[in-house]
Formats: structure tokens, sequence, C-alpha cells
């Protein structure tokens, strides 16, 4: 897509100037493919960085929930439950290798898994005689999920859980950073996320055997002979050394991207918080949001717009804005799978929406997309003066 000028994205990329000199060495050194240096760089880099044991940098997040899933034996028929709030790359990969999504509801204070209609879901799948293989949580728009209590559960019953952590790269709990609580974590570097490679992702594990595992399946099973030897199937999943040096240059300013995506929440919540029926999600105590994207949710009752009118009405003023994800189960490719849990996705879906949130957007962009808002709310006396 090329930029139009005076248009707002959702979440553009920003470049420092640094990634072009990585980029540049890795053609002088003619090392630009899945072998050179700056990957295992910048894998030690995410280690450092996040306090993960182990990393391994894949080319995308979707490639990453595969491979975990791979390694942790998801199979024919087998039953893999997921958060239905979600991007469909969180799921998707459950169908590449012919197991079964349940779908499980969101809590109210995080957006993602609730932990005890996990707990119901799981009872109810060994009751049937089907224990669930493996349990995805995801950290939606960068708020952390309700570890603490998700991983209580999963110990419980023993099935291990993939942390779908692709938009909340450098949040945390506590000083726990996400991607390190499940038993694989992911991260993604797609175009659009806090900090991108382009395309790219990565796997976190604690375990140096799915660390060792995920290297050999991301390189085609490739064994150690003077030929080509293959025992297993495996992947063309590894990162290539310029993803990596983009990479490299990126995280080195994750802390400003951060803090940057927080103080566009910040300016967002002080400007439309006060107006009736526009609520935004809230930290709980102890959890650390990157805000990869600031959402807001309508209570159209009292707003006097859908956020359908909102899209539309920025559309027009050339900003782009999204929708929550559409949840799982409700998606037509998903038709008939089981789902557990009430309407809280649902109502998300239906009154929620994603704010301009790039760490490139300035006060006026704010401000313009701030008074769309006042535009359309009906307990707003319009103020043209206000207007930019
Ligand atoms: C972006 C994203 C992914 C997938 O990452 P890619 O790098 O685009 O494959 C997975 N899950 C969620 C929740 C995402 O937002």
């Amino acid at each position: 897509m090329t930029k139009e000028k005076g248009k707002i994205y959702l979440s553009s990329p920003q470049f420092t100037g640094e990634e072009i000199e990585f980029v540049q060495r890795a053609l002088d050194q003619e090392n630009i493919a899945t072998n050179g240096v700056f990957i295992r760089q910048f894998e030690q880099a995410i280690e450092n960085r996040f306090k993960s044991q182990h990393t391994v940098a894949l080319n995308s997040g979707t490639s990453s929930i595969h491979l975990s899933l791979h390694l942790l034996g998801v199979g024919m028929g087998d039953e893999v439950i997921c958060q239905t709030f979600t991007y469909i790359a969180s799921t998707n990969p459950i169908l590449y290798l012919g197991g079964t999504p349940v779908f499980v509801d969101s809590e109210e204070s995080t957006w993602n898994m609730c932990p005890e209609k996990l707990e119901q879901t799981i009872k109810e799948r060994i009751a049937k005689g089907k224990k669930p293989k493996a349990i995805i949580v995801v950290n939606l728009f960068g708020m952390p999920a309700n570890w603490p209590r998700l991983l209580e559960v999963a110990k419980t019953y023993d099935i291990p859980l993939v942390e779908d952590a692709a938009e909340s790269v450098g949040s945390k709990i506590g000083d726990q950073f996400t991607g390190t609580f499940g038993d694989l974590g992911i991260y993604s570097f797609n175009g659009n996320k806090i900090i991108t490679t382009g395309g790219g992702g990565a796997l976190l594990t604690n375990n140096r055997f799915w660390e060792k595992k995920s290297r050999y399946l991301s390189t085609q099973a490739k064994l150690d002979f003077p030929h080509f030897e293959h025992i297993e199937m495996g992947f063309n999943y590894k990162m290539t050394n310029i993803s990596a040096g983009i990479g490299l240059a990126q995280l080195a300013v994750l802390e400003n991207r951060i803090q940057k995506r927080r103080s566009i929440y910040d300016y967002y919540k002080l400007n439309l918080a006060s107006l009736p029926g526009v609520m935004f999600l809230k930290e709980p105590e102890g959890y650390f949001s990157n805000r990869w994207l600031t959402t807001i949710v309508i209570n159209p009752e009292i707003t006097g717009f859908e956020v359908t009118d909102l899209r539309e009405f920025l559309l027009k003023d050339g900003i782009e804005s999204r929708f929550l994800w559409k949840p799982m189960h409700l998606q037509p490719m998903y038709k008939g799978a089981s789902y557990s849990g009430g309407d809280i996705a649902e109502k998300l879906f239906s009154n929620g929406i994603c704010l301009p949130s790039g760490s490139g957007l300035v006060e006026m962009d704010l401000d313009r997309i701030i008074n769309v808002v006042y535009r359309l709310h009906k307990e707003v006396i319009w103020n043209s003066e206000k207007s930019v």
C-alpha cells in the first residue's frame, strides 16, 4: 500500500534510520539469507530483553504458532482450546495440523481468555473422553491475559500452553514479560506490529529440547549429513538475515515505541473518557500493556452513534480505524466449531473499535480523530472553533 499524504493509518511502522545500515552490512557480507550473524544476535537480544531462556527467530508469527503446536504433538483429530476473541492467525495453525479448535470466551477485565470458562471447558472435554492437547492464549491489543490464573488451570490438568504474544511485545505482569508465560511463546514482527522486521516472528521457550527441535524443523528437518538426509517432515520457517538486522535496529527502540503508544492511549483517554458511553480498557493491578492499539468500547444508546458510524466518519476524514477482532466462533469458516462462553467477545466485537495508534502520530493527528468522535457524540455541543 502506498501512503497517501494527509491520511492517518491505524498502525504505521516507524523506522530509525539504523535499519538501512544493518541491511547494507548484510548485503556487503553477501549474507542476506537464513544463516547470517544477525539472526543469532537478534535471538540473543530477545533473550536478554525479555528474559527468555531460548529464542528461535522465524519468518512469521503464524509459522511460530504452527511450529509450537507441532512440537506439542498436535495432530489429526486432536482438540486445541483457543481464545475465540483473536485474529485468525492464532487458530488457523490448529487446522494445518488436522486438529479441531474449541473456542472459549474472554473475561471482562483483560478481554483475554476467561480462566473459569477455560476450566469448565477442560472438564467438559475430559468428561467426554477427549482431553485437549494444548491451549492457546492471546494477549490481545497488548494487554496481558490473566496469566496467574490461566497457568494454575493449565497446571491442574497438565495441558501445555502456547502464548500468542504477537501483539504484546514488551508487555508484562510485574517483572515478567509476555511471551514467557506459556510453555511456548510467540512474537510477531509483521508490518503493523509495535516493532517490525517486515515479516517475521519468534518462538520463545525455556525448554532446550524444543529450541533444538524447532531449529531443526524450521530448516526442513535437515540432518547433519554431507548429503541431504531427512527422516521426518519439516518446514521452511527461518527468519532471513536482512529481517533480523532490521529487527536489531527496531528492538533497540522498543522502549521508546511503547512509551509513545502508551502516551497516545493516555491522550485519547484524557479527551474521550469523560464522554458518556465511551469506555477504555484499564490495566489490572500489576499489569503493563504496550498499548499496541488503543481501543474504545461504546454504548450506542448513550453515545447516539454506533462504531460502524464512527468508522465511516473517520474514513471520510481520511482516517483508518478497525473494528475489534470478530470472534472465531462467529467466523463462517469455523461454523459448527464448539464454543464455550457467553457474549463478552461478541459484545466487544459489536461495540468496540481500534483507533489509530502508530508511534509516529502527533498531537494534531490525534486531535483530528478526537474531533470526529465529538462531532458524532450526541451529548457534545459541537464547537466549531475546536475543529481542525
Ligand atoms: C499478527 C498476529 C499474529 C500473526 O503474526 P504474523 O507474523 O502476521 O503471522 C498472530 N496472532 C495475533 C493475535 C496477531 O495479531
